[in-house]
């Protein structure tokens, strides 16, 4: 779910985390048609969809269970790893 920014309220998957750069990519959100011109990577140029990354800063968990948006919670399991898991219910985000 993104908090903050022009998509703010929407909500889309996760694709990716580039975590140097403190930003994800999100499917669906942030979509901007770009006009390209002819090159190597778009032969014929056009029109294509591009999605943007947003600052990890706006962004927020959901989750899955009780369909909260939380802060994602770390904590260890028994077999001592790490793991995330919601701050309400208690749900483990990573599996
Ligand atoms: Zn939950």
């Amino acid at each position: 779910m993104v908090i903050a920014g022009k998509e703010r309220g929407k909500q889309g998957k996760v694709l990716k985390v580039i975590p140097e750069k403190g930003r994800a990519l999100v499917e669906k959100l942030n979509v901007s048609k770009r006009h390209v011109k002819p090159s190597r990577q778009h032969p014929h140029g056009g029109i294509v969809d591009k999605e943007t990354t947003i600052a990890v800063s706006n962004l927020m968990l959901v989750c899955p269970s009780c369909n909260q948006p939380i802060r994602g919670r770390k904590r260890f399991l028994e077999d001592g790893r790490k793991a995330r898991c919601c701050s309400k219910c208690d749900e483990l985000l990573d599996r």
